[in-house]
Order: C-alpha cells, then structure tokens, then sequence
C-alpha cells in the first residue's frame, strides 16, 4: 500500500522551500498543498513503498502499510532514527509489539566525505567507473584524435 500523510500530524515541515519529504522521495511523488501546509502523495499508483518518507518525517506523519511478508496480518510500522541507528517499532493488530534496531551508518556523523575523496583526486569530472580503466585492462581511457 502506498505512503499516506496524516494531516494531523504533518506540519509542512515549517518554512522549508521543500519539504523533507519532497527532497526524500525518489519518485517526486510528494507535494506541498501551501493553502492547508499539508503535504500528500500526489499519484499513489507509483509509489514504490521504499519508506524514504516514513523515516525522514520528524513528527512521523507518513505511514505505510508494512509488506504482507514481514506483516502478514497487517501492523503499523513506525522507525523511530537516532545518529547511528533507526528502530522500527511493529504494532500487529492484535495488539503485540515488536521492535527492532538496526545500525544505520559505518561513519561518524559528520565525518562523511561528500565528495568520496574523488575531489581531492581530481577526477569528478573524469568519465571512468571508480576501476577503470585496470579493470579494463587498460593503461588509460581510449579516446578519439581529430
Ligand atoms: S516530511 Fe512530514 S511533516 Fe514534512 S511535509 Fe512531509 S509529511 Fe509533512
Ligand atoms: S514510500 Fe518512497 S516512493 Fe512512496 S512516496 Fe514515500 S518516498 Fe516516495
């Protein structure tokens, strides 16, 4: 089941241009309606259910219905991120709960490299894959001469 906005909960992220859950979704799915500061998925029909809205949503106004093969019987699936690990907390509609925790990252927070270090390299700009061109069994790139 596709992503819904709980318009009691949503807060139109405040004064953000763009809203986390626009910047998040991979489909450009989520809009800002600006006359009620409310956000929603505008074609449910291309969700892909990857979550990405349901964990970057601060006040945990998305939802979406978990996968019938880790929710069989249907549940709420709410994360719940910190710095280094996101936990999921499980609602069944019996009423059992459970909760898992999982790390989310290998680097420090704020210690990422935005470039991955290819800046420093000079070599953003260059075509190659990150092995090329030994895995080609290349010295270097071919290219053509005028
Ligand atoms: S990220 Fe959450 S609070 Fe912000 S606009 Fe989207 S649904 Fe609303
Ligand atoms: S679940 Fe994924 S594809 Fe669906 S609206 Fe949210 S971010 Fe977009």
């Amino acid at each position: 089941m596709p992503s819904y906005v709980n318009p009691e909960k949503c807060d139109g992220c405040k004064a953000l241009d763009k809203t986390a859950c626009q910047h998040i979704c991979p489909n450009d799915l989520m809009v800002l309606d600006k006359t009620t500061s409310k956000a929603y998925n505008r074609d449910p029909a291309m969700c892909w259910e990857c979550y990405n809205c349901v964990k970057i949503c601060q006040p945990q106004a998305v939802d979406v219905r978990g996968y019938a093969d880790f929710v069989p019987m249907g549940a709420s699936v709410v994360p719940l991120r910190s710095t280094d690990s996101i936990m999921w907390t499980v609602k069944f509609r019996n009423g059992n709960i459970k909760r898992f925790k999982f790390p989310i990252r290998t680097t420090p927070e704020g210690k990422a490299v935005p470039d991955g270090g290819f800046g420093s390299e000079g070599d953003i700009n260059s075509p190659l894959l990150f092995t090329e061109p030994a895995s080609l069994g290349l010295s270097k790139l071919a290219t053509l001469s005028k």
